[in-house]
């Protein structure tokens, strides 16, 4: 019985893993897809159907912006029937945020989206490239009993899976750049891939919903000691600002001076959100534990969990550019619409 190959769609958008430097300045800077693919021979031996699409002009990902996400997601809609699976090649810089825009702009998404990249380029001999381009190709072509074993936007990077929205770049000199601090990852990769298939997401019932709008209408107010008023004051007042993510230290805590506390009432008397997401790397907000977080709670700032920047900031982005009131957005906020908080 001849069993059916899966069908993968590689989406090569730029970063380090298709760079080649410049001669002259000695710059890494993105080439085109035709060089990649020569790279890695071992595309042509692996048992998946493999097309590809790359962008015109591929781009290191600190160029990222929300309409490219849109125009990912229009190309997921667009092949979703097409293909088992998607692998979409990505600089590192900004994987979790694009990862974490796609998970809320992907719902009920029954097929794998797995981004990955590389610290180094492909052409170069000691490159993580090629593991992390291979295995997720695997990834997004693995399948149990005829359906996809991942159904969720998930990060393959140097041996683990993760979800998506939950992790961090915390590193840019090792290979093991990007963490999942607070949920483990899917799946690891060694002799065997073995998957963590209690941590990852069930396939929906329903249809995939693609959402193709995205509003940025906001902040990120990082709090240190000695924060000025001047600077909180000129972020607060900026022109159309509708949500600003308050990353505030260790379990959601911040200064109690009144300046601080009566310029985040104002904001959200006047309609702005705000969301409480920790400055810690792992761990959760927890507004009332202390003292120094109690105010926030009384004003109405709402309480981030375990919800990291990156998660944040793309969720906000999501909610605010669909037709929902400030109740219905915070409401939203507390709960995992894509498994991106604990609930
Ligand atoms: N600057 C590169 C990018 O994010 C870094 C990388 O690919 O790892 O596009």
């Amino acid at each position: 019985m001849s069993k059916k190959k899966s069908s993968v769609l590689l989406v090569y958008t730029g970063g380090t893993i298709g760079m080649m430097q410049d001669a002259k300045t000695g710059e890494l800077k993105p080439f085109n897809f035709n060089y990649l693919a020569e790279q890695i021979p071992e595309l042509k031996k692996s048992d998946i159907s493999l097309s590809s699409v790359a962008f015109k002009k591929p781009i290191d990902s600190s160029n990222m912006h929300p309409q490219i996400w849109i125009e990912l997601a229009e190309l997921i809609r667009t092949e979703y029937e097409k293909f088992d699976g998607f692998v979409i090649l990505h600089g590192s810089d900004t994987m979790s945020f694009t990862a974490s825009a796609l998970s809320f702009m992907l719902e009920n998404l029954n097929k794998p989206v797995i981004l990955t990249g590389s610290q180094l380029p492909i052409g170069i001999i000691r490159t993580d490239g090629k593991e992390n381009l291979v295995t997720a190709i695997e990834i997004a072509g693995a399948k149990q009993n005829g359906k996809p074993v991942v159904n969720e936007v998930c990060i393959y990077f140097e041996y683990k899976l993760y979800r998506g929205n939950r992790t961090h770049k915390y590193n840019a000199e090792h290979f093991n750049a990007f963490e999942s601090p607070n949920y483990p990852p899917l799946a690891e990769a060694g002799v065997h891939l073995k998957y963590n298939h209690q941590a990852m997401a069930k396939a929906s019932a329903k249809k995939l919903t693609v959402y193709n709008s995205l509003n940025s209408d906001i902040a990120i107010l990082k709090m240190f000691p000695g924060i000025n008023k001047n600077v909180v004051e000129a972020i607060l007042s900026a022109k159309n600002l509708k949500a600003i993510v308050l990353e505030t230290f260790g379990a959601g805590n911040c200064t109690t001076e009144k300046w601080l506390t009566d310029l985040l009432a104002a904001s959200i008397k006047s309609g702005k959100i705000i969301l409480n997401v920790t400055q810690c790397n792992a761990g959760a907000v927890e507004q009332g534990k202390y003292e120094t977080s109690a105010q926030l709670k009384k004003i109405g700032v709402v309480g981030g969990k375990d919800i990291t920047s990156e998660a944040a900031v793309t969720k906000l982005m999501f909610l605010l550019a669909q037709k929902l009131n400030k109740k219905e957005i915070t409401r939203l906020l507390t709960k995992s619409l894509r498994g991106e908080i604990t609930a």
